[in-house]
């Protein structure tokens, strides 16, 4: 089976299309600067070198048809016709309460990831012309969606719930929802199978750190709290966001410096974090190449971003009454030793012993970065969102055919 795997953004689509025997990528892909002048389609065949094709991509619909032509070109494409794609899966950012796992798409999950877009109005409305583009070229392939929401729904209302008037939990479902949940469903289930333990078994804290960031912990195989909230906006400090603070710091600042809304909003999510303590980049590799020079703002930034991490392990180890298993992951937390390593120093009374050669290495599979006998393993996980996704999609679809 063939599973074509989209992750549709407002101006953006990206595809990755799997053959499901044996997960082999066939090709991948991305549109970008969709509903502009110059749109910009990279297709990146299995084997072959990369495509690009500058053209005028209007809308959603004729961002699919293209990704269609690229895949069945018979120079560059990955298959024969359209019909060799079997099912379509879509990553999905809220799925707010109504989904605790993937489904496949009907006409009422379409109307509940509609009821969704207050929550979610930057992704879900995009994630919706997605799909409706996909019904348009591939009309009759089935569809599924999975939710980066839905694994974090196993939490406590004890985690999820925040201290303030329940109403408006009962009237607009204010509460903790969290996201990457297909990101640290899938490394805990790595982590558990590389050290050949049942994951129901351990207490687990994954660290999803890339341009956005978060931790979750993971007590008997599910999500039992997670650092992002009603929105990807609080928990860590991240790339261009704020993370957790004051909540008070918001109406005070737009009293002072006369802001609106929408502005005060577009500083903490596009203008706060690494970038706005650095003054540098959103980006670790430019903040870690100026730390290293010398820069003390990008020190600053590296060492508060380090030790919001730090504290989240502790609180999480607190919550679970200990730790076994610590797993980084994403852009920075698979590839900057540096952080792991100023994250776990420190922590050491809570079993962690790192191994800096074995942090050190430049490996690209699941490993361990502890020494021998630490009592909490630190393993560093490379992730898959897509890759679950299409398993996700194939499972739904084998089991809608044999029920
Ligand atoms: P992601 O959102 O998971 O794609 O992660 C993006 C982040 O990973 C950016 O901040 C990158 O700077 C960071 N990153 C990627 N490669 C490295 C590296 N070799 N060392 C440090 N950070 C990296």
């Amino acid at each position: 089976m063939k599973v074509l795997v989209i992750n549709a953004g407002s101006s953006s689509l990206k595809y990755q299309l799997y053959d499901m025997t044996d997960e082999s990528v066939l090709a991948s892909g991305r549109v970008e600067r969709i509903g502009m002048d110059s749109s910009i389609v990279t297709h990146e065949p299995a084997g072959k070198p990369e495509v690009r094709q500058v053209s005028e991509i209007l809308d959603h619909v004729t961002a699919v048809k293209r990704v269609m032509e690229m895949l069945t070109n018979p120079e560059f494409g990955a298959i024969a016709h359209m019909s060799e794609i079997d099912a379509v899966g879509h990553r999905v950012v809220h799925g707010g309460e109504a989904f605790s796992s993937s489904v496949l798409v009907t006409l009422e999950v379409k109307l509940e990831i509609r009821k969704l877009f207050d929550l979610a109005p930057l992704h879900n409305p995009a994630h919706m012309m997605g799909i409706s583009a996909v019904e348009a070229n591939l009309p009759g392939v089935p569809q599924a969606v999975v939710f980066d929401t839905a694994f974090h729904q196993t939490m406590p209302n004890t985690s999820y719930l925040y201290p303030i008037p329940t109403v408006l939990y009962r009237r607009h479902q204010v509460r903790r929802y969290g996201f990457h949940g297909t990101s640290h469903s899938y490394v805990s289930a790595q982590a558990a199978a590389y050290l050949r333990k049942p994951l129901e078994s351990l207490k687990m804290i994954t660290c999803h750190i890339g341009n956005g960031a978060s931790c979750t912990a993971i007590l008997n195989g599910k999500s039992y709290d997670t650092s992002m909230g009603m929105t990807p906006l609080e928990g860590l400090m991240m790339g261009t966001r704020s993370g957790d603070l004051d909540p008070a710091i918001v109406p005070f600042v737009m009293n002072k410096e006369e802001l609106t809304l929408n502005e005060v909003n577009s500083m903490l999510n596009k203008h706060s974090g690494m970038l706005a303590v650095s003054g540098i980049s959103s980006d670790m590799r430019e903040v870690t190449e100026a730390m290293e020079e010398g820069d003390k703002n990008a020190k600053l930034a590296f060492d508060m971003y380090c030790y919001r991490v730090k504290k989240y392990i502790g609180s999480y180890a607190a919550a679970m009454n200990g730790l076994d298993v610590l797993v980084f992951t994403a852009g920075v937390g698979e590839n900057s030793a540096a952080l792991r390593k100023a994250v776990c120093e420190g922590i050491t009374f809570l079993g962690i012993e790192l191994d800096d050669k074995r942090n050190a290495e430049r490996r690209k599979d699941t490993r361990e970065i502890t020494v021998a006998g630490s009592k909490v393993k630190v393993l560093v996980v490379p992730t898959n969102e897509e890759l679950l996704i299409a398993r996700d999609t194939f499972r739904l679809v084998k089991q809608s055919r044999t029920s």
